[in-house]
Protein backbone atom coordinates (compact mmCIF):
# COMPACT_ATOMS: atom_id res chain seq x y z
CA UNK A 1 0.00 0.00 0.00
CA UNK A 2 1.33 3.22 -1.01
CA UNK A 3 2.15 5.59 1.99
CA UNK A 4 3.02 8.68 0.11
CA UNK A 5 1.21 10.30 -2.36
CA UNK A 6 3.74 12.20 -5.60
CA UNK A 7 1.65 14.78 -7.22
CA UNK A 8 3.68 14.43 -10.30
CA UNK A 9 2.55 17.71 -12.11
CA UNK A 10 4.41 19.44 -9.29
CA UNK A 11 7.49 17.28 -9.25
CA UNK A 12 10.21 19.07 -10.53
CA UNK A 13 12.35 15.74 -10.53
CA UNK A 14 15.26 17.37 -8.39
CA UNK A 15 15.53 14.12 -6.04
CA UNK A 16 16.09 15.87 -2.99
CA UNK A 17 13.35 13.72 -1.65
CA UNK A 18 15.82 10.56 -2.56
CA UNK A 19 18.40 12.46 -0.38
CA UNK A 20 15.69 12.59 2.50
CA UNK A 21 14.92 9.46 2.87
CA UNK A 22 16.31 7.68 6.01
CA UNK A 23 14.65 4.07 5.00
CA UNK A 24 16.19 4.23 0.82
CA UNK A 25 12.43 3.87 -0.30
CA UNK A 26 12.39 6.61 -2.77
CA UNK A 27 14.03 6.15 -5.98
CA UNK A 28 14.37 8.21 -8.90
CA UNK A 29 13.24 5.80 -12.15
CA UNK A 30 13.31 7.65 -15.85
CA UNK A 31 12.82 11.02 -14.05
CA UNK A 32 10.10 9.93 -12.08
CA UNK A 33 9.72 9.04 -8.01
CA UNK A 34 8.89 5.54 -7.11
CA UNK A 35 8.20 5.04 -3.13
CA UNK A 36 9.09 1.37 -2.53
CA UNK A 37 7.52 -1.08 0.64
CA UNK A 38 10.37 0.73 2.69
CA UNK A 39 8.19 3.73 3.04
CA UNK A 40 7.26 3.69 6.79
CA UNK A 41 5.53 7.50 6.16
CA UNK A 42 7.76 9.26 8.49
CA UNK A 43 7.41 11.80 6.59
CA UNK A 44 11.37 13.10 6.68
CA UNK A 45 11.05 13.57 2.61
CA UNK A 46 7.71 16.45 2.96
CA UNK A 47 10.18 19.03 4.00
CA UNK A 48 13.00 18.59 1.06
CA UNK A 49 10.44 18.77 -1.55
CA UNK A 50 10.96 22.71 -2.80
CA UNK A 51 8.05 22.41 -4.70
CA UNK A 52 5.39 20.51 -1.82
CA UNK A 53 5.04 17.94 -3.90
CA UNK A 54 4.96 15.49 -1.51
CA UNK A 55 2.19 14.77 0.86
CA UNK A 56 1.25 11.61 3.09
CA UNK A 57 -1.88 9.39 2.92
CA UNK A 58 -3.57 8.81 5.97
CA UNK A 59 -3.05 5.32 6.04
CA UNK A 60 0.46 4.72 8.12
CA UNK A 61 1.71 0.87 7.26
CA UNK A 62 -0.03 -1.88 9.00
CA UNK A 63 2.24 -3.51 11.24
CA UNK A 64 3.51 -0.07 12.51
CA UNK A 65 0.03 1.39 12.73
CA UNK A 66 -0.74 1.34 16.93
CA UNK A 67 -4.74 1.38 18.10
CA UNK A 68 -4.26 4.97 19.59
CA UNK A 69 -7.69 4.64 21.62
CA UNK A 70 -5.16 1.96 23.89
CA UNK A 71 -3.73 4.62 25.82
CA UNK A 72 -4.94 7.04 28.19
CA UNK A 73 -4.03 9.16 30.74
CA UNK A 74 -0.70 11.78 31.17
CA UNK A 75 1.98 10.29 33.08
CA UNK A 76 5.03 12.53 34.50
CA UNK A 77 8.65 11.06 35.74
CA UNK A 78 9.26 12.83 39.08
CA UNK A 79 13.24 13.19 39.46
CA UNK A 80 14.59 12.37 42.66
CA UNK A 81 18.73 13.81 43.59
CA UNK A 82 19.25 12.47 47.50
CA UNK A 83 16.22 11.93 48.32
CA UNK A 84 14.75 15.62 47.21
CA UNK A 85 11.96 16.27 44.70
CA UNK A 86 14.06 19.21 42.28
CA UNK A 87 11.90 22.30 41.54
CA UNK A 88 12.05 21.05 37.53
CA UNK A 89 9.58 17.81 38.54
CA UNK A 90 7.07 20.08 40.17
CA UNK A 91 6.84 22.26 36.95
CA UNK A 92 6.55 19.31 34.73
CA UNK A 93 3.55 17.90 37.87
CA UNK A 94 2.13 21.35 36.80
CA UNK A 95 2.10 20.90 32.88
CA UNK A 96 0.86 17.31 33.24
CA UNK A 97 -1.92 18.28 35.63
CA UNK A 98 -2.99 21.46 32.55
CA UNK A 99 -2.70 18.71 30.15
CA UNK A 100 -4.49 15.64 31.58
CA UNK A 101 -7.67 18.74 32.54
CA UNK A 102 -7.72 20.31 29.16
CA UNK A 103 -8.18 16.27 28.09
CA UNK A 104 -10.36 14.87 31.04
CA UNK A 105 -7.91 12.37 32.43
CA UNK A 106 -5.90 11.89 35.68
CA UNK A 107 -2.30 11.95 35.87
CA UNK A 108 0.39 9.94 36.80
CA UNK A 109 3.10 10.24 38.58
CA UNK A 110 6.27 7.87 38.86
CA UNK A 111 8.69 7.77 41.44
CA UNK A 112 11.46 5.79 41.75
CA UNK A 113 14.09 6.12 44.41
CA UNK A 114 14.93 4.12 47.93
CA UNK A 115 13.17 5.56 50.69
CA UNK A 116 11.62 8.45 48.77
CA UNK A 117 8.33 8.15 49.93
CA UNK A 118 7.84 11.75 51.21
CA UNK A 119 8.33 12.28 47.51
CA UNK A 120 5.53 10.19 46.87
CA UNK A 121 3.52 12.40 49.08
CA UNK A 122 4.69 15.78 47.68
CA UNK A 123 3.68 14.45 43.84
CA UNK A 124 0.22 13.87 45.01
CA UNK A 125 0.29 17.96 46.74
CA UNK A 126 1.59 19.21 43.15
CA UNK A 127 -1.41 17.43 41.52
CA UNK A 128 -0.96 13.58 40.99
CA UNK A 129 -3.79 11.32 41.23
CA UNK A 130 -2.00 7.77 41.25
CA UNK A 131 1.67 7.38 41.87
CA UNK A 132 4.05 4.57 40.79
CA UNK A 133 6.36 4.20 43.54
CA UNK A 134 9.11 2.06 43.13
CA UNK A 135 11.82 1.52 46.11
CA UNK A 136 14.62 -0.37 45.75
CA UNK A 137 18.32 0.48 46.86
CA UNK A 138 19.20 -0.52 43.00
CA UNK A 139 17.50 2.88 42.50
CA UNK A 140 18.67 4.94 45.21
CA UNK A 141 21.25 6.97 42.69
CA UNK A 142 19.81 7.04 39.29
CA UNK A 143 21.59 5.31 36.41
CA UNK A 144 19.69 4.81 32.85
CA UNK A 145 19.31 0.83 33.06
CA UNK A 146 16.80 -0.10 36.01
CA UNK A 147 15.31 3.04 36.03
CA UNK A 148 14.61 2.85 32.26
CA UNK A 149 13.56 -0.46 32.75
CA UNK A 150 10.51 0.17 35.08
CA UNK A 151 9.21 3.22 32.99
CA UNK A 152 9.17 0.89 29.96
CA UNK A 153 7.42 -1.88 31.34
CA UNK A 154 5.14 0.36 33.32
CA UNK A 155 4.13 2.50 30.09
CA UNK A 156 3.90 -1.00 28.28
CA UNK A 157 1.17 -2.42 30.97
CA UNK A 158 -0.71 0.52 31.18
CA UNK A 159 -0.46 2.86 27.75
CA UNK A 160 -0.04 6.36 28.98
CA UNK A 161 -0.86 8.80 26.29
CA UNK A 162 1.50 11.04 27.07
CA UNK A 163 5.15 11.12 28.93
CA UNK A 164 6.19 14.36 30.30
CA UNK A 165 10.01 14.37 31.71
CA UNK A 166 11.86 17.54 32.94
CA UNK A 167 14.88 18.29 30.62
CA UNK A 168 17.76 18.00 33.00
CA UNK A 169 20.47 15.68 32.63
CA UNK A 170 18.76 12.75 34.12
CA UNK A 171 15.62 13.67 32.44
CA UNK A 172 17.05 13.93 28.77
CA UNK A 173 19.11 10.86 29.47
CA UNK A 174 16.29 8.24 30.47
CA UNK A 175 14.00 10.15 28.01
CA UNK A 176 15.54 9.11 25.21
CA UNK A 177 16.08 5.37 26.66
CA UNK A 178 12.54 4.87 27.07
CA UNK A 179 11.40 6.61 23.84
CA UNK A 180 13.35 4.85 21.88
CA UNK A 181 12.45 1.01 23.00
CA UNK A 182 8.87 1.92 23.25
CA UNK A 183 9.44 3.31 19.67
CA UNK A 184 7.81 6.41 20.15
CA UNK A 185 8.97 10.01 19.41
CA UNK A 186 10.08 12.18 21.65
CA UNK A 187 10.13 16.15 21.63
CA UNK A 188 13.81 16.89 23.42
CA UNK A 189 13.59 20.65 25.32
CA UNK A 190 10.29 21.48 24.41
CA UNK A 191 9.40 25.31 25.93
CA UNK A 192 5.55 25.01 25.95
CA UNK A 193 3.54 22.06 25.95
CA UNK A 194 -0.50 21.96 25.06
CA UNK A 195 -2.48 19.08 24.11
CA UNK A 196 -6.01 18.98 21.77
CA UNK A 197 -8.50 18.26 23.86
CA UNK A 198 -10.64 16.21 21.33
CA UNK A 199 -7.66 14.16 19.66
CA UNK A 200 -5.09 14.46 22.72
CA UNK A 201 -2.65 14.96 20.55
CA UNK A 202 0.07 16.70 21.97
CA UNK A 203 1.65 20.34 20.36
CA UNK A 204 5.02 20.30 21.58
CA UNK A 205 6.88 23.66 20.68
CA UNK A 206 10.54 24.14 20.66
CA UNK A 207 12.95 26.12 19.02
CA UNK A 208 14.02 24.94 15.76
CA UNK A 209 16.25 25.72 12.88
CA UNK A 210 19.04 27.66 15.38
CA UNK A 211 16.24 29.02 17.23
CA UNK A 212 15.08 30.82 14.45
CA UNK A 213 11.30 29.76 14.43
CA UNK A 214 9.40 28.10 17.34
CA UNK A 215 8.33 24.35 15.74
CA UNK A 216 4.96 22.40 17.10
CA UNK A 217 5.62 19.13 16.71
CA UNK A 218 3.12 16.08 16.91
CA UNK A 219 3.22 12.67 17.22
CA UNK A 220 -0.08 11.58 15.55
CA UNK A 221 1.21 7.88 15.07
CA UNK A 222 2.64 6.66 17.79
CA UNK A 223 1.79 6.15 21.79
CA UNK A 224 3.01 7.79 24.39
CA UNK A 225 3.78 10.80 22.69
CA UNK A 226 6.81 11.85 24.63
CA UNK A 227 8.74 15.50 25.67
CA UNK A 228 11.09 16.56 27.78
CA UNK A 229 10.65 20.33 28.83
CA UNK A 230 12.95 23.02 30.10
CA UNK A 231 13.08 24.36 33.43
CA UNK A 232 11.47 27.46 34.47
CA UNK A 233 9.44 28.16 30.94
CA UNK A 234 6.12 26.85 33.13
CA UNK A 235 4.70 28.29 36.41
CA UNK A 236 5.47 26.67 39.30
CA UNK A 237 2.55 24.95 40.32
CA UNK A 238 0.97 25.63 44.80
CA UNK A 239 1.00 22.42 46.01
CA UNK A 240 -2.16 21.18 48.16
CA UNK A 241 -1.53 19.28 51.21
CA UNK A 242 -4.90 17.76 51.47
CA UNK A 243 -4.64 16.49 48.12
CA UNK A 244 -5.43 12.61 48.29
CA UNK A 245 -4.29 10.25 45.42
CA UNK A 246 -3.83 6.62 44.91
CA UNK A 247 -0.44 4.99 45.55
CA UNK A 248 0.61 1.74 43.59
CA UNK A 249 4.13 -0.58 44.53
CA UNK A 250 6.26 -1.22 41.62
CA UNK A 251 8.64 -4.02 42.03
CA UNK A 252 12.34 -2.90 40.81
CA UNK A 253 12.55 -5.04 37.60
CA UNK A 254 16.84 -5.50 37.24
CA UNK A 255 19.31 -6.93 39.88
CA UNK A 256 22.07 -5.14 41.57
CA UNK A 257 24.40 -8.11 39.07
CA UNK A 258 21.75 -7.06 35.83
CA UNK A 259 22.81 -3.23 35.82
CA UNK A 260 26.28 -2.95 34.38
CA UNK A 261 26.96 0.22 35.67
CA UNK A 262 28.15 1.26 39.06
CA UNK A 263 28.04 4.75 40.66
CA UNK A 264 31.38 5.32 42.36
CA UNK A 265 31.39 8.70 43.44
CA UNK A 266 29.45 11.80 43.28
CA UNK A 267 30.76 14.96 43.79
CA UNK A 268 28.61 18.23 43.79
CA UNK A 269 30.08 20.85 41.86
CA UNK A 270 29.78 24.08 43.78
CA UNK A 271 27.93 26.51 40.84
CA UNK A 272 28.32 30.06 42.20
CA UNK A 273 26.13 31.81 39.98
CA UNK A 274 22.84 29.63 40.72
CA UNK A 275 21.17 31.49 38.19
CA UNK A 276 18.73 28.68 38.46
CA UNK A 277 17.26 29.67 41.87
CA UNK A 278 17.91 33.60 41.88
CA UNK A 279 15.03 36.10 41.90
CA UNK A 280 17.12 38.69 40.38
CA UNK A 281 19.19 38.79 37.35
CA UNK A 282 21.20 41.37 36.22
CA UNK A 283 22.45 40.85 33.03
CA UNK A 284 25.17 41.93 30.61
CA UNK A 285 25.86 41.39 26.85
CA UNK A 286 27.68 42.75 23.81
CA UNK A 287 27.30 46.07 25.24
CA UNK A 288 29.18 45.56 27.51
CA UNK A 289 32.59 45.87 26.01
CA UNK A 290 34.27 43.99 27.76
CA UNK A 291 35.40 41.49 31.20
CA UNK A 292 36.10 45.27 32.98
CA UNK A 293 32.27 46.21 32.02
CA UNK A 294 30.60 43.23 33.98
CA UNK A 295 31.99 45.19 37.07
CA UNK A 296 29.19 47.39 36.64
CA UNK A 297 26.71 44.93 35.71
CA UNK A 298 27.75 43.43 39.46
CA UNK A 299 27.12 46.77 40.94
CA UNK A 300 23.58 46.70 40.05
CA UNK A 301 22.98 42.76 40.93
CA UNK A 302 24.97 43.17 44.56
CA UNK A 303 22.77 46.03 45.21
CA UNK A 304 20.10 44.26 44.21
CA UNK A 305 21.14 41.06 45.52
CA UNK A 306 20.71 38.93 42.59
CA UNK A 307 23.05 37.43 40.44
CA UNK A 308 24.65 38.37 36.98
CA UNK A 309 23.96 36.70 33.92
CA UNK A 310 25.04 37.26 30.48
CA UNK A 311 23.96 36.52 26.50
CA UNK A 312 25.99 34.18 24.49
CA UNK A 313 27.40 37.42 22.79
CA UNK A 314 29.79 38.23 25.76
CA UNK A 315 30.32 34.10 26.96
CA UNK A 316 31.83 33.15 23.50
CA UNK A 317 34.55 36.85 23.39
CA UNK A 318 35.18 35.42 27.04
CA UNK A 319 34.29 37.90 28.62
CA UNK A 320 32.29 35.91 31.31
CA UNK A 321 32.02 32.39 31.84
CA UNK A 322 29.24 29.81 30.45
CA UNK A 323 27.76 29.03 33.52
CA UNK A 324 26.10 32.75 33.40
CA UNK A 325 24.78 32.22 30.04
CA UNK A 326 21.28 32.73 29.46
CA UNK A 327 19.45 32.15 26.68
CA UNK A 328 18.74 28.74 24.13
CA UNK A 329 22.05 27.10 24.55
CA UNK A 330 22.49 28.34 28.25
CA UNK A 331 20.19 28.57 31.00
CA UNK A 332 16.11 29.28 31.11
CA UNK A 333 15.88 31.26 34.31
CA UNK A 334 12.03 32.42 35.09
CA UNK A 335 13.36 35.67 37.63
CA UNK A 336 10.76 38.04 39.49
CA UNK A 337 13.21 40.94 37.58
CA UNK A 338 15.55 40.10 34.88
CA UNK A 339 17.37 43.29 33.90
CA UNK A 340 19.05 43.05 30.28
CA UNK A 341 21.87 45.64 29.60
CA UNK A 342 23.67 45.85 26.48
CA UNK A 343 21.57 42.90 25.04
CA UNK A 344 19.98 43.17 21.86
CA UNK A 345 17.37 40.95 22.49
CA UNK A 346 17.93 37.60 19.88
CA UNK A 347 15.60 35.22 19.96
CA UNK A 348 17.80 32.50 21.39
CA UNK A 349 18.32 34.96 24.12
CA UNK A 350 15.01 35.61 24.76
CA UNK A 351 13.94 31.61 24.84
CA UNK A 352 16.02 31.87 27.88
CA UNK A 353 14.06 34.66 29.92
CA UNK A 354 11.19 36.03 28.43
CA UNK A 355 8.98 34.33 30.77
CA UNK A 356 10.61 36.47 33.13
CA UNK A 357 8.11 38.23 35.75
CA UNK A 358 8.69 41.68 34.85
CA UNK A 359 11.55 42.31 32.34
CA UNK A 360 13.62 46.17 32.34
CA UNK A 361 15.77 46.56 29.31
CA UNK A 362 18.90 49.08 28.99
CA UNK A 363 19.98 49.55 25.52
CA UNK A 364 21.23 52.73 23.67
CA UNK A 365 19.24 51.46 20.63
CA UNK A 366 15.42 52.69 20.92
CA UNK A 367 14.88 49.75 17.86
CA UNK A 368 16.69 47.15 19.87
CA UNK A 369 14.24 43.46 20.07
CA UNK A 370 14.82 43.46 23.92
CA UNK A 371 12.79 46.47 23.80
CA UNK A 372 9.57 44.55 22.39
CA UNK A 373 9.53 41.75 25.38
CA UNK A 374 10.56 44.84 27.94
CA UNK A 375 8.28 46.04 30.62
CA UNK A 376 10.08 48.68 31.54
CA UNK A 377 12.49 50.06 28.75
CA UNK A 378 15.48 52.81 29.27
CA UNK A 379 17.39 53.83 26.29
CA UNK A 380 20.56 55.45 27.30
CA UNK A 381 24.37 54.05 27.68
CA UNK A 382 24.17 51.05 30.17
CA UNK A 383 27.85 52.84 31.73
CA UNK A 384 25.41 56.35 33.03
CA UNK A 385 22.62 54.37 33.74
CA UNK A 386 23.40 51.45 35.27
CA UNK A 387 25.90 52.76 38.26
CA UNK A 388 23.07 55.47 38.67
CA UNK A 389 19.93 53.20 39.08
CA UNK A 390 22.64 50.69 41.26
CA UNK A 391 22.94 54.22 43.53
CA UNK A 392 19.34 54.09 43.70
CA UNK A 393 18.64 51.20 44.48
CA UNK A 394 21.07 51.23 47.74
CA UNK A 395 20.01 54.43 48.92
CA UNK A 396 16.19 53.28 48.76
CA UNK A 397 17.15 50.00 49.85
CA UNK A 398 18.96 51.48 52.78
CA UNK A 399 15.72 53.64 54.04
C1 LIG B 1 22.15 28.07 17.76
C2 LIG B 1 22.34 29.37 18.50
C3 LIG B 1 22.20 29.38 19.85
C4 LIG B 1 22.35 30.58 20.56
N1 LIG B 1 22.19 30.58 21.91
C5 LIG B 1 22.24 31.74 22.57
C6 LIG B 1 22.02 31.78 23.99
O1 LIG B 1 21.82 30.77 24.66
N2 LIG B 1 22.07 33.00 24.58
C7 LIG B 1 22.31 34.16 23.91
O2 LIG B 1 22.32 35.25 24.53
N3 LIG B 1 22.55 34.14 22.58
C8 LIG B 1 22.54 32.97 21.91
N4 LIG B 1 22.83 32.95 20.58
C9 LIG B 1 23.37 34.17 19.96
C10 LIG B 1 22.32 35.21 19.57
O3 LIG B 1 21.83 34.95 18.29
C11 LIG B 1 22.93 36.62 19.59
O4 LIG B 1 24.04 36.63 18.74
C12 LIG B 1 23.38 37.09 20.96
O5 LIG B 1 22.33 36.91 21.88
C13 LIG B 1 23.75 38.55 20.87
O6 LIG B 1 24.16 38.98 22.13
P1 LIG B 1 24.03 40.51 22.52
O7 LIG B 1 22.70 41.02 22.15
O8 LIG B 1 24.47 40.64 23.92
O9 LIG B 1 25.19 41.17 21.66
P2 LIG B 1 25.15 42.15 20.43
O10 LIG B 1 24.44 41.56 19.29
O11 LIG B 1 26.57 42.57 20.24
O12 LIG B 1 24.28 43.40 20.90
C14 LIG B 1 24.76 44.35 21.80
C15 LIG B 1 23.62 45.27 22.17
O13 LIG B 1 24.09 46.19 23.13
C16 LIG B 1 23.69 47.51 22.77
N5 LIG B 1 24.75 48.40 23.30
C17 LIG B 1 26.01 48.54 22.85
N6 LIG B 1 26.69 49.40 23.65
C18 LIG B 1 25.82 49.79 24.61
C19 LIG B 1 25.94 50.67 25.71
N7 LIG B 1 27.10 51.28 26.02
N8 LIG B 1 24.84 50.88 26.47
C20 LIG B 1 23.66 50.27 26.19
N9 LIG B 1 23.50 49.42 25.14
C21 LIG B 1 24.58 49.19 24.37
C22 LIG B 1 23.58 47.52 21.27
O14 LIG B 1 22.66 48.50 20.86
C23 LIG B 1 23.07 46.09 21.01
O15 LIG B 1 21.66 46.05 21.02
C24 LIG B 1 22.68 31.77 19.87
C25 LIG B 1 22.81 31.74 18.49
C26 LIG B 1 22.65 30.57 17.81
C27 LIG B 1 22.80 30.56 16.31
Amino acid sequence: MALLKIDQDKCLGCGACVDACPFGALAMVDGVIEVSDACTACGACLLSCPMHALSLLKEQKPELAIDLTAYSGVWVWVEQFRGEMGDISMEMLGQGRMLADRRGVPLTACVMGHEVGHIVEKAISYGADRVFYADDPTLAVYRTAPYARILIDLAREYKPEALILGASSRGRDLAGSVASLLHTGLTADCTSLEIDPETGLLLQTRPAFGGNIMAAIVCPHHRPQMATMRQHVAEMPVADPNRRGQVIAVKAVLKEEDITTRVVDSILEKDEVSLADARIIVSGGGGVGGPEGFKTIRLLADALGGAVGASRSAVDRGWISYAHQVGQTGRTVRPDLYIACGISGQIQHLAGMKTSRIIVAVNKDPKAPIFSVADYGIVGDLFEVVPELAAQFRERLRR
